[in-house]
């Protein structure tokens, strides 16, 4: 969602006649794009405050600008302690940035909007993208959910889903620059609505664009997820087989405190039908250890439903109390060496599911999108599979943005080894 905004941003400044330089040194202005979700991802921030005020005081033109989800909750301290701060702007405040470099220029005081809106949807700015495959379309902003344990309804408002006008236009257009890949975003995508459009709909419509060789998404609140998605997932080829469908914890009365709004039950019938209807579908998942309260038998729980779903892959995350959310003023908090024990527990059974998932794979001819060339050799090319599976596998007469087919020959931690293959009838390699 942050890469998705600063891309927003980019496109704003374009249009006021700045370009991108990749060099701090040279900057005229300089924004930190920040994200509130997790403790870590702020000490991350304050961890920069030193050099941007080395820099500020090397050169006292520079303008300095905190943006997105800190800036929501921490204007306070931003005003106060770092002065060398020109401006604090939230997620729903950026057209106001063409207006705050003009009054930078006349008038040299902080500029500070953090206000949310319940309309801001940007739509018809054009976000300035870095060349490649990928393009992350926002298609709503906001949530309405309230996660007991979550800050993101308090700094991005209220939930909103954006034209379906708006979204077509804007996906032509990155179709027309050369991308080829489409990630639909929102923090619940299956909550989109416009008018009688819902997300199936919305995923219907965007999938049949010319040009578009995928269509990706995420995150599907698993309270929303419906035949009517899963049908659309199963009958569009452009639709990647892939759900990212968020766990957060096993336990009924975890999820109940999470306000997750599904049980135990109810979440493994959803993947249950996942599987019944796109049997070759893949799922992720993320998962919360050391939930305030949440015991050892509880949080084998969350083993447990794991062992039974066998994700082919997590994002884990040990429990961040976020100030300002029920969860943290929750008086049970588990300590902070259970939480990392625990979490440690859950990346290894991950770690091993996903080496199982993987091992499947090979000897299956599989469609891969090529998309750069390996970290490992210049010799190889590395892409994605429909499921999200990385693959490594030699140039041979491939080309960046084709889609070839792939035998896998080997699996190896996250990442597939494969060789190309002529088509799916006959396996023979072509190198
Ligand atoms: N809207 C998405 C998630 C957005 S935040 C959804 O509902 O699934 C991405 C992930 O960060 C969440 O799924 C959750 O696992 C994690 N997360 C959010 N708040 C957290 C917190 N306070 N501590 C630890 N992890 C958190
Ligand atoms: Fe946060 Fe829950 Fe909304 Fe996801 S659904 S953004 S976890 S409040």
């Amino acid at each position: 969602m942050n890469v998705a905004d600063s891309e927003l941003v980019a496109g704003i400044m374009e249009q006021e006649g700045y370009q991108r330089t990749l060099s701090v040194t040279e900057a005229d202005v300089i924004f930190l794009n920040t994200c509130a979700v997790r403790e870590h991802a702020e000490e991350k921030i304050h961890s920069r405050f030193g050099v941007l005020k080395k820099l500020k005081s090397e050169k006292p033109d520079l303008l300095m600008g905190i943006l997105g989800c800190m800036a929501q909750h921490m204007k306070n301290e931003f005003l106060e302690n770092k002065t060398y701060i020109d401006f604090v702007l939230g997620p729903d405040s950026y057209r106001r940035i063409p207006e705050m470099l003009y009054r930078q220029k006349e008038q040299r005081d902080s500029f500070v909007d953090t206000r949310l809106s319940r309309y801001e949807l940007y739509d018809h700015l054009f976000p300035s993208r870095k060349v490649g495959i990928n393009a992350w379309v926002s298609i709503m902003r906001g949530c309405d959910k309230f996660c007991t344990f979550c800050i993101v309804p308090f700094t991005r408002g209220r939930e909103r889903s954006r034209s379906v006008e708006g979204i077509v236009e804007e996906v032509t257009k990155a179709v027309e620059d050369g991308f080829v890949e489409i990630t639909l975003l929102g923090q619940n995508v299956n909550s989109y609505r416009y008018g009688n459009v819902r997300f199936p709909e919305l995923l219907n419509t965007v999938a049949q664009i010319p040009g578009i060789l995928r269509v990706r998404f995420i995150s599907p609140h698993p309270q929303e997820v419906d035949d009517d998605l899963l049908f659309v997932i199963r009958d569009r080829a452009s639709i990647c087989k892939s759900i990212h469908l968020p766990l957060q914890a096993g336990a009924d009365r975890i999820l109940k405190r999470m306000n997750r709004t599904y049980t135990q039950v109810r979440y493994l019938s959803i993947v249950d039908r996942i599987r019944q209807l796109i049997p070759d579908c893949s799922i992720s998942t993320d998962i919360i250890t050391g939930f305030p309260g949440e015991t050892r038998d509880e949080f084998e729980e969350t083993l447990n439903v794991m062992e039974i779903v066998r994700f082919d892959s997590a994002f884990t995350f040990k429990y961040s109390p976020r100030p300002g959310t029920k969860a943290a003023e929750y008086t049970d908090q588990v300590p902070e060496e259970e939480k990392q024990n625990r979490l440690e527990e859950l990346i290894t059974l991950q770690r091993k599911h996903t080496l199982t998932n993987n091992l499947r794979e090979v000897g299956k001819i599989v469609e891969v999108l090529v998309e750069k060339e390996s970290k490992k050799s210049q010799l190889m090319w590395a892409g994605r599979t429909d499921s999200n599976k990385w693959v490594i596998f030699p140039k041979g007469y491939a080309n960046i943005k084709d889609m070839v087919n792939v035998t896998i020959t080997a699996a190896s931690g996250v990442t597939l080894l494969g060789r190309l293959t002529k088509n799916l009838e006959y396996a023979d390699e072509i190198v």
